[in-house]
């Protein structure tokens, strides 16, 4: 059988939870978390968000060693895709990325024509119900279900972020709407924390 534990940076010799830890920047210079749709069509988010702030690198090139191996990359921008583009499903992905990277910024991202403005969660909880039995009504909050207005929808899901325990305070919080016809990225919400006093 394939010895799997092998491949577990924590089974490396040498190396444990807080030395890799103060590695992983040094593997990737990781600066902004970009959440956005799983729809085909907007699979150029992450780039026009690298343009828009124009000081990051996406998607660059994997980084190898003398044996090529893969080490790291150059990228300075990851990007995280759920239905809608919604920052309750990025949330275990922010924090994971805080701990292994300390990065900066997160940007949320919703489109013209996503195919959650076609429906209602009531809609949705309704279907549920009736196709598999089951109520799921108090599963996800009915904001997160669907996106009735974007400029509500972008300011709710930057202070989702905000409000969260697992979203470390210094970060820069964007909210942008993507024309996915003209591929203009528009700002809508922007929460940046004031310095701490000194
Ligand atoms: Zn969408």
């Amino acid at each position: 059988m394939c010895d799997l534990a092998k491949f577990r940076f924590l089974n490396l010799p040498g190396l444990d939870e807080a030395s890799l830890r103060s590695l992983f920047p040094t593997f990737v210079p990781m600066k902004t978390l970009v959440v956005y749709c799983i729809d085909p069509r907007v699979s150029g988010i992450p780039k026009a968000v690298a343009e828009h702030f124009g000081d990051e690198i996406y998607p660059g090139e994997v980084i190898l060693d003398e044996s090529g191996n893969k080490v790291g990359a150059t990228t300075t921008l990851f990007a995280v895709a759920n239905a809608g583009g919604r920052a309750i499903g990025a949330l275990q992905s922010v924090s994971t990325m805080q701990y292994l990277f300390n990065f900066k910024n997160v940007v949320v991202v919703h489109h013209s024509f996503c195919g959650a403005t076609s429906f209602t969660p009531e809609g949705l909880i309704e279907a549920f119900k009736k196709e598999e039995g089951v109520d799921i009504s108090s599963a996800y909050d009915r904001e997160s279900l669907s996106i009735a207005d974007y400029e509500k929808s972008l300011k709710y899901d930057v202070a989702l972020l905000r409000s969260n325990t697992g979203v470390p305070k210094h970060l820069n919080l964007y909210g942008f709407f993507y024309n996915i016809d003209s591929g203009e990225l528009v700002e809508v919400v922007r929460d940046i924390p004031s310095p701490n006093p000194t």
